[in-house]
């Protein structure tokens, strides 16, 4: 035995040695532990610190109407989903989520799936295999990156949310394929900058290319009272696949795919996620519903989340912090190399202020920066607490003149 595990070690050493060098980087990620509901202040690590970590843009993670239709249904339905969709898991409150859903965004047809990552493993690789080409946004998400892999088509990357290059590469690549997908983020979650999705469909159409828009930081944010980036660009109908989440502004946890019919119907043949892995539980499902009445009853929530977003950004800068190119509520501080960003971090903790040093791999070496996520759960006194937090961190550190 004991030689055994010495082997195991030894085999597994290079694990150690890959977890010191994270470490000595300052890349190693510290997981922090909470333990009270999700709002403008959270119990982290055993203390009660105001929450600029959260994509709970809307503040409906705890919202009372969320959570009671949650809890009525348990009662009816149980906890568990028990089956995939394709076989005994496609509940009547599935098919009425995504009637609803389809309604609000004012598209033909929407499914719905476990995540948002998963939404992208199933649609992707049902769109194209092998003999076909994905153009894909530079910057896009891991979950688009890692559903183009998967599909086994041909990826050609353009750069970051410029029509002209995307334009470039489909003229290089011509005759080379069966299909083309054009495929972006809306909004990119670590700069917070958005799409020319209107330039982008201008040119995926020119080409005659497939479209798809992965929305998960603009559901809920962009467009009117949250309708999304393809409301937010007056796209609608011309988008053939739009990706979204329940997991951010919708409090919830899921994923979608909303848009033209045809492609729905296909997902719900040949979505992988969907057909192998078991169905989002009743509870959560009755919660996103939920969730959209509240959207569709007001606008209120989207508009204070932008309110205080313009607040504090322009606050921010005021005190003279670099938000880099955000145009929604994601605000990144730009610091530079990861370590000054870890321990800006931690002594905006030690301030009471829980915000994540975001480095390497997720953003660009010497571009690590904090990500503020602001939310309209956030009051204003909340955001003048974390204001002077940051003054008084970023004069400590030199970030800011003192
Ligand atoms: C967060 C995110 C996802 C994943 O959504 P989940 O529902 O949390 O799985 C997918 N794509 C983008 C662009 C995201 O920001």
């Amino acid at each position: 035995m004991a030689s055994q595990e010495a082997q195991v070690s030894k085999r597994l050493a290079w694990i150690q040695d890959e977890l010191e060098a994270l470490k000595a980087s300052g890349l190693y990620n510290t997981i922090r532990t909470i333990s009270s509901a999700q709002g403008a202040w959270l119990e982290v690590d055993g203390r009660r610190v105001l929450n600029f970590c959260s994509n709970n843009y809307l503040g409906l993670a705890n919202h009372p109407r969320l959570v009671a239709a949650a809890r009525e249904v348990l009662d009816r339905y149980g906890v568990g989903p028990a089956a995939v969709r394709s076989i005994a898991g496609t509940l009547d409150l599935h098919l009425e989520l995504e009637r609803r859903l389809a309604t609000f965004k004012h598209v033909e047809a929407a499914v719905t799936f476990q995540s948002g990552f998963c939404a992208n493993l199933a649609a992707i690789p049902a769109l194209v295999g092998k003999e076909d080409v994905i153009f894909s946004d530079e910057l896009n998400h891991a979950s688009i990156i890692d559903g183009c892999r998967l599909s086994g088509a041909r990826i050609i990357r353009y750069a970051h949310c410029d029509p002209n290059d995307l334009e470039q590469k489909i003229l290089e690549a011509q005759g080379t394929y069966r299909r083309g997908l054009v495929v972006t983020d809306g909004v990119f979650s670590m700069d917070g900058d958005i799409a020319p999705l209107d330039q982008i469909y201008a040119i995926s159409s020119k080409y005659d290319l497939m479209l798809m828009v992965d929305d998960a930081h603009g559901e809920g944010v962009l467009g009117h009272g949250g309708r999304g980036i393809v409301d937010h660009f007056g796209l609608h109908g011309k988008v053939d696949v739009e990706v979204g989440t329940f997991s951010k502004a919708f409090g919830v946890v899921g994923g979608a795919v909303a848009g033209n019919s045809l492609v729905v119907e296909w997902l719900r043949q040949r979505g992988r996620p969907f057909l192998f892995s078991s169905a989002v539980p009743a509870a959560d499902v009755a919660a996103t519903i939920a969730a959209i009445d509240v959207l569709e009853a007001s606008t209120e929530l989207v508009d204070r989340l932008w309110e205080n977003a313009r607040y504090f950004k322009a606050e921010m800068r005021g005190l003279g912090f670099d938000t880099g190119q955000s145009v929604t509520p994601i605000t990144p501080i730009m610091l530079g190399e990861a370590p000054l960003a870890q321990q800006f971090s931690r002594e905006l903790f030690s301030e009471g202020v829980f915000a994540m040093a975001i480095g390497y791999p997720t953003v660009p070496k010497g571009k690590a920066r904090i990500r503020v996520m602001l939310s309209a759960a956030h009051t204003r006194e909340d955001l003048d607490r974390g204001l002077e937090a940051f003054a008084r961190v970023g004069k400590r550190l030199g970030v800011i003149a003192g």
